[in-house]
């Protein structure tokens, strides 16, 4: 992926292409522990994803940084694999 140098460290969603796909986002699952966060998009933007492992399911986590309270969603519990695959498709504008 082509990107221009804006100093930014970590990637932007692309763009949302018209034929996207929707996600269905939930509320924040309670009381699951060690969580670990594999990749995540860059916080320059209001809305923050993050790709998480825990308990052997991958899924994504949007945060929207709102003044005061962060709004946080979680994604449905994949696979490892289909959660990379949800994951590179959110990055290219594929769902959202
Ligand atoms: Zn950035």
């Amino acid at each position: 992926m082509m990107e221009i140098f804006t100093g930014c460290m970590s990637p932007h969603v692309a763009p949302l292409q018209r034929d996207h796909m929707r996600l269905v986002w939930h509320s924040p699952l309670r009381g699951e522990q060690r969580v670990r966060v594999i990749a995540w998009t860059c916080d320059c933007r209001a809305t923050v994803y993050e790709l998480c492992h825990a308990g052997g399911v991958g899924y994504v986590r949007r945060t929207v940084q709102l003044e005061g309270a962060p709004e946080v969603h979680e994604t449905y519990r994949w696979s490892f694999r289909e959660a990379d695959g949800v994951w590179t498709a959110l990055l290219g504008g594929q769902v959202r």
